[in-house]
């Protein structure tokens, strides 16, 4: 901590460097390409606000700011050698603790794995690497993904950067977090039902899920591997493009990841986008949702309207059902994934010793997993079990997978007839820290608007559109086809053109 403070002091006094944690991704690549700043006093500028922010956030589980600065030196050195650095040179990149990383223990924020390291990084954290990016710690979530707020996190509170009272949303919190408080451009989140989305609109930042199969899922711990996607978290979309070119593509180590080609994002994002066709839903705006949620909405769509964009009702009766649908598929995945931390295979192995007539091996692995695992991973395994079981089978999880169908091809069918589906990413903004922790099926209902696009496996953005009169970030999700993100993405820009929510920070 004394070299960091000597660091820190030493950047406050110089003026080109102070500032550098409120430029974007892409004028901070533009400055490390001139020469105009280099990756270490950017790493070390960022490293102030780390000092100055985490405290009061709690965004990461691990973090090695003398790890990130010989990362830095290293891209330093290269770049005057005259190397070729890639997309992200020199920029870094928060890493959610559900990615393995070879440096970096991987938790899931769990107790479970909260020593294991592992032997390889997953291909999003090699190909950040690959792409010049500086990993940038690794940040809190809901224990293996599971929760809308982050506080099933067994090992950390996170709170929101906007009002430290109020949670970051979930799972992807930490991540959400880290760049609402300019700890870092940008960041790695992974969403099953929103937890990209959900969280970024909690701490008004951008966040996109992309398509499922177009971002490898090799070494991304799986929650529901038919549901779970990675996918970028910054301010603004072109950061976003930035990003979900770097991860993006066919991996062979993934059996689902996508054979597409990988659009040049970051350059297509600028071409201007002409007669939008918006569909909004009703279902979006019934009671359920928070009256200011709605206005900043409708203003939104007022600002895409402004651009040349038609606005149209379109309805999707069977997405009425996707939350029922969605936690009855995502808790199946997760008892079948989570079968393997039994303290023998994977995980914390109690070292609790009783007599008792049961067989011995039978009692580890009730020890390990009753010690490692938090009620809500508890509740999801015995949920899954339960409707996978013999006579539930085919009234729970088989029904669920057909209504997913059903979701899926009218949302197909709707992207005939729109380009986007635009809506609020959620029901309200930020609740406090507490408020809904033990009130599961309240938190499972904050999924309303996100989880349709995880069960369709379409793409999905979400937006900062607004802030609530108590000071809240308002989020904006816009969705489209399968593999549409360069559509996506311009739309949000066009959006991000014609207002500043997005270049609105959190109080210092
Ligand atoms: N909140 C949802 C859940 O608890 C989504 C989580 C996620 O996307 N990882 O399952």
């Amino acid at each position: 901590m004394m070299g960091l403070t000597f660091w820190f002091r030493r950047f406050s006094e110089n003026n080109a460097v102070a500032g550098l944690a409120r430029l974007d991704a892409i004028q901070l690549q533009q400055m490390l390409r001139t020469g105009q700043i280099s990756s270490l006093e950017l790493v070390d500028a960022l490293l102030e606000q780390y000092a100055a922010w985490e405290p009061r956030v709690g965004a990461f589980l691990n973090f090695r700011a003398d790890q990130a600065r010989d990362q830095a030196r290293e891209l330093d050195r290269r770049r005057s050698a005259g190397a070729d650095l890639g997309l992200l040179a020199g920029l870094p990149v928060s890493v959610k603790d559900i990615l393995c990383t070879v440096d970096y223990p991987t938790t899931c924020g769990s107790r479970m794995l909260r020593d294991y390291h592992s032997p390889f990084d997953a291909t999003v954290v090699a190909r950040i690497r690959d792409a010049g990016g500086i990993v940038f710690g690794k940040t809190n979530l809901d224990e293996f993904a599971m929760g809308s707020s982050t506080e099933n996190s067994a090992l950390a509170v996170t709170r929101n950067p906007w009002n430290t009272e109020h949670v970051p949303g979930g799972s992807s919190g930490g991540g959400a977090a880290s760049v609402s408080a300019g700890i870092c451009p940008l960041a790695i989140g992974t969403d099953t039902g929103g937890s990209i989305r959900q969280p970024a609109a909690f701490c008004g930042i951008s966040g996109l899920k992309p398509t499922y199969g177009r971002v490898s899922r090799y070494g991304l711990v799986a929650f529901a591997s038919s549901l779970d996607q990675a996918g970028p978290m910054a301010r603004s979309v072109p950061e976003l493009a930035l990003l979900l070119e770097a991860i993006a593509g066919h991996d062979p180590r993934d059996a689902t990841s996508a054979p597409n080609e990988v659009p040049s994002y970051s350059h297509t994002i600028a071409e201007p986008l002409r007669g939008l066709r918006i569909g909004i839903v009703p279902d979006h705006f019934d009671a359920g949702l928070d009256a200011e949620v709605d206005a900043a909405v409708r203003e939104a769509l007022g600002a895409f309207r402004a651009r040349g964009a038609t606005v149209r009702e379109i309805e999707l009766p069977a997405s009425r059902q996707a939350i029922a649908t969605y936690y009855v598929i995502a808790p199946c995945e997760a008892s079948s994934n989570l079968a393997r931390y039994d303290g023998v295979h994977f995980g914390h192995r109690s070292t609790e010793r009783d007599r008792t007539d049961e067989s011995p091996l039978a009692r580890l692995y009730c020890r390990s997993r009753a010690e490692g695992l938090g009620a809500e991973v508890k509740r999801r395994i015995m949920l899954g079990t339960y409707a996978l079981s013999s006579g539930y089978y085919e009234a729970y999880y088989l029904q669920a997978m057909r209504v997913r169908r059903l979701i899926r091809d009218e949302l197909l069918a709707a992207f005939q007839s729109v380009d986007v589906i635009v809506g609020p990413t959620t029901p309200a903004p930020a609740y406090r820290l507490g408020e809904k922790a033990n009130d599961p099926l309240s938190m499972y209902l904050e999924d309303l608007y996100t989880v349709s696009a995880n069960l369709a496996g379409i793409p999905a953005l979400s937006v900062p559109c607004g802030l609530s009169r108590s000071g809240l970030p308002i989020g904006l999700q816009i969705q489209a086809a399968p593999f549409a993100e360069e559509l996506l993405l311009r739309a949000g820009a066009m959006y991000q053109q014609v207002t500043d929510w997005h270049q609105r920070r959190p109080a210092a």
